[in-house]
């Protein structure tokens, strides 16, 4: 029989962290088990930002954690949006006093993973490294795990923060549900040039004229810029996201030397789904993260409501273990399950707000749009309005665990 452990995360990932952390913040002991080993190098460059919330969220499990990230980040405050070229919206916020978390810090999802690490090391993680669980089964008052090596873990609860291809979500016979988008996006990540940098501006272009009047986005984060090209319906995304491609149309809309500078590539189609359930039936495996739901990037809700997630299934695991009947215990995860889905259900309404946004698919769309950018420039809440659609509504709620979403 395998050691019964109060509470196991699957996945080394920047959810699986934070969760990791937020149950020791908590005062248990908790074990992580991760299919890579602990020197990897992950590949791919994803969350570049990171919302105050979060921050705020992250020194509240460990103090310092969110300034950590902010100090190791940047924090732009300039942004632009352009139509066809002229400027329609522009704004320069004032930075935030030394003592108060800035709105956001931006930095490689690599660098973030880093910190959490490190964290997770300091406050006494437990790892198991090189072990890809292959399936899990809630049993009597514990849930099994079982390694593709033929290892086994029991813990009384489980949270599965192993990713899109979640094997806890597998096993606890749960499923992600919802559309894959139509746009293809290419998204490139170039090194800044420190000898010349470039203003830490974020823009975004409707229609930019030097790419066919495709959409573009740049966003600043640390030590570079991300670059994102809407393709249209009918393009090659392979061929824009192939090493020429990159190189050809990203010296047309950047100075040239950052079509030499590129650290990485991607073509998505993206998926806005979201798990029919966020425990199982015993209520002893929860989904946080990817492994609950994905969204399109834009307003950046992935890791930021992940991070959401790890929390809220750290103290529910807490307050389930401190539980005096099995009903009360089982109530603590519904309730984690209840928030976190319905905060899932709201960011990919507004992920989705954001695409067909982006895509502006039916001619009145467009037709919004090109007025709207006719009177921007006399109109400040137009300008407003076209500066934010892409990034879908602004969330602002906080659900009844204190946490936005
Ligand atoms: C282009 C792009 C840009 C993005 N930008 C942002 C952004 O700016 N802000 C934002 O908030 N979000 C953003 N996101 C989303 C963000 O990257 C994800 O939400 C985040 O990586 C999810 O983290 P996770 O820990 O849930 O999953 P993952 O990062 O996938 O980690 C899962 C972990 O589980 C491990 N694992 C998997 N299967 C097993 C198994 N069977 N057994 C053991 N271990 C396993 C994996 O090795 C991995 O370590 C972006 C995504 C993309 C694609």
């Amino acid at each position: 029989m395998a050691e019964v452990r109060d509470i196991l995360v699957v996945g080394a990932g920047p959810v699986g962290l934070t969760a990791a952390l937020a149950v020791r913040a908590t005062g248990r002991p908790v074990t992580v088990v991760e299919t890579g080993g602990a020197d990897r190098v992950r590949p791919g460059s994803r969350a570049i930002f990171l919302h105050r919330v979060t921050l705020d969220v992250l020194n509240r499990i460990r103090p310092g954690l969110g300034w950590e990230l902010v100090h190791r980040g940047l924090t732009w405050r300039t942004k632009r949006t352009l139509y066809r070229g002229r400027e329609v919206f522009r704004r320069t916020y004032a930075p935030a006093p030394a003592d108060v978390l800035p709105a956001a810090t931006s930095l490689p999802q690599v660098v973030t993973e880093a910190i959490l690490l490190e964290a997770s090391h300091q406050a006494g993680v437990e790892f198991v490294w090189n072990q890809e669980v292959a399936s899990a089964s809630a049993r009597g008052d514990a849930v099994h795990v079982t390694t593709v090596h033929g290892a086994t873990l029991a813990a009384r609860y489980v949270i599965g923060a192993d990713g899109s291809r979640s094997a806890v979500r597998e096993s606890a016979g749960l499923r992600l549900e919802g559309p894959r988008t139509s746009s293809a996006f290419v998204i490139v990540d170039t090194a800044e040039d420190a000898a010349n940098p470039l203003p830490l501006e974020r823009v975004f272009h409707y229609e930019h004229p030097s790419v066919g009047f495709r959409n573009v986005l740049f966003v600043p984060f640390a030590g570079h810029w991300r670059v994102d090209l809407q393709c249209r319906p009918g393009d090659d995304p392979d061929g824009y996201g192939s090493d020429t491609g990159v190189r050809d149309w990203l010296a047309r809309v950047m100075p040239a030397r950052y079509a030499e500078r590129v650290t990485w590539v991607s073509t998505y189609i993206f998926r806005q789904a979201i798990a029919n359930r966020f425990a199982d039936a015993s209520m002893r495996m929860l989904l946080a993260g990817e492994a609950a739901h994905l969204f399109a990037p834009f307003g950046a809700r992935g890791l930021n409501s992940g991070v959401a997630d790890a929390f809220v299934a750290a103290q529910a695991i807490d307050r389930a273990l401190s539980a005096t009947t099995p009903e009360a215990a089982a109530e603590a995860i519904g309730d984690f399950a209840e928030a976190r889905r319905a905060a899932a259900l709201r960011n990919r309404a507004a992920s989705s707000d954001a695409l067909r946004h982006l895509e502006a698919a039916s001619p009145l769309r467009r037709a919004i749009r090109r007025t709207a950018a006719l009177v921007a420039p006399g109109v400040p809440a137009v300008g407003r309005w076209m500066d934010r659609a892409p990034y879908g509504p602004p969330l602002g709620g906080v659900d009844r665990h204190g946490m936005y979403y």
